[in-house]
């Protein structure tokens, strides 16, 4: 130990975003006491910055979290509007502000130490970790979880952003039917290379959130957003003179089959969006951080490394490569592609399938009922660009673009001239 040496502890979170959020609250949950933690982040966070939203079955630790939760769900289309059972899964809501709130008790109660600072050089050195911190701060852990945002290792073969805004609508009257969400609805107009689709999440029957996602490869403008969020207004038929935005969301996800690895070193673990728990052909984070930050403090409680088991196995980051090659090179449309996925399966299997915890057997009935011909053609080309980049070197990966994010909160629901 040298004299720069400030801080000696057991784990060191770097990033205290969601995925070190639910890494405390599990930690606490499953008693674990006596770890000497540090968390290293420049930004402490606090509030309503960002929606979860994702599906699961109930009496979970997260209930008393929730804002609002779905048995039902639609999924619409152009030709139709089909609603969904998930029994025995629901759809929930869950803002940041109470994930915060309660990975800020769980900190308290572990009595962990945060550098309010980025974290910098991490060295590996085999039996320790050395952070250095921008406050100066050297920070020396037997474990680093590492959940700071990153682009992927290379280049991947397709690179799709899911970038999105969302309007939290307070309308005078009763509107929304909060007995059921949209998952899906894609009767936005599609762009021409991607997917578009709006959706709603009403928390009563007063107050909800709207959102504008696409998936494609290049972000829109302020204007943009504004402009498709008031045409997916419209679409659901809301009265602009009736509501108020009280709150807007602006996100982007990357939807790639680029590789993040979650291991780089022995002793060095990446967690969150940096560690490849984003989907890629959904880019739906929260479940799988959700189960790593149980198998971590599982682990951890019975004496053993925090090394979680994979966000996805394997053959579902190949499939997911597939599917978005098929979509990037249009011989999959979107709709038509989760159309069928919605037709042809019963939605628990899509949602479990989606999360990465389907059987092969469940994942051979769900690649039957994609289109074949587009599939097989997207296989061979991804084996193809596979074989490729073994041959040539390396292309780094350009990095996450930030959000656009637009001037204050408008008075009205429609966008400002
Ligand atoms: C607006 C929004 C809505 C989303 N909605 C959904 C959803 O509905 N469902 C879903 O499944 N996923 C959703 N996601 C995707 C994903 O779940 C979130 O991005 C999630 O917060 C990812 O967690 P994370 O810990 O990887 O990253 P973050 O939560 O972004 O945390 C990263 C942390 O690293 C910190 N940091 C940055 N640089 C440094 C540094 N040098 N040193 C130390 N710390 C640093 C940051 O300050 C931040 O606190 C959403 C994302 C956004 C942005």
């Amino acid at each position: 130990m040298t004299d720069s040496v400030r801080l000696d502890v057991d784990l060191a979170l770097l990033g205290g975003g969601g995925a070190a959020s639910l890494v405390l609250a599990a930690l606490d949950r499953h008693g674990v006491r006596d770890l000497r933690i540090a968390i290293v982040d420049p930004v402490r966070r606090r509030g309503q910055d960002r929606t979860w939203a994702f599906w699961g079955h109930p009496d979970t630790d997260l209930d008393p979290l929730l804002s609002a939760s779905w048995h039902q769900v639609e999924v619409v289309t152009p030709a139709r509007r089909r609603v969904l059972d998930l029994t025995p899964l629901r759809y929930a809501m869950l803002r940041s502000g109470p994930v915060y709130d309660r990975a800020a008790a769980a900190e308290q109660r572990l009595t962990a130490r945060r550098i309010v600072a980025p974290a910098q050089a991490v060295t590996d050195e085999g039996d320790r970790v050395l952070v250095r911190c921008g406050d100066g701060s050297v920070v020396r852990a037997g474990w680093v979880l590492d959940s700071r945002p990153r682009p992927p290792a290379r280049a991947g073969r397709t690179t799709w952003l899911q970038h999105f805004r969302g309007w939290w609508l307070e309308a005078d009257r009763p509107v929304f039917d909060p007995r059921r969400a949209v998952l899906m609805d894609f009767r936005t107009p599609q762009p021409p290379r991607g997917v578009s689709f709006g959706y709603l999440l009403p928390v009563n029957d007063r107050y909800a959130l709207v959102e504008y996602t696409e998936f494609s490869p290049g972000l829109l403008t302020d204007a943009g957003y504004d402009t498709a969020l008031v045409g997916y207004r419209d679409l659901l038929g809301l009265d602009p003179t009736g509501l108020r935005i009280r709150e807007v969301e602006n996100g982007v996800i990357p939807m790639t089959d680029a590789p993040f690895p979650a291991r780089p070193s022995s002793r060095v673990v990446r967690l969150g969006t940096a560690g490849g728990a984003t989907r890629p052909s959904t880019g739906f984070t929260f479940s799988a951080m959700h189960r790593q930050a149980d198998q971590i403090a599982r682990a951890l409680a019975a004496g053993r490394p925090p090394v979680p088991r994979p966000a996805y196995p394997a053959r579902h980051r190949w499939m997911d490569a597939v599917a978005l090659r098929a979509l990037d090179s249009g011989g999959v449309g979107g709709p038509d592609f989760f159309d069928r996925l919605f037709d042809r399966n019963p939605a628990e299997r899509v949602l479990r399938f989606l999360d990465g915890v389907t059987t092969p057997t469940e994942e051979i009935a769900i690649m039957n009922s994609t289109r074949l011909g587009p599939m097989i053609a997207a296989t061979v080309g991804d084996a193809a660009h596979r074989a490729r980049d073994r041959l040539r070197p390396v292309r780094p990966a350009p990095a996450i673009p930030a959000a656009v994010v637009g001037g204050p909160v408008p008075p009205r629901a429609d966008p400002p001239a």
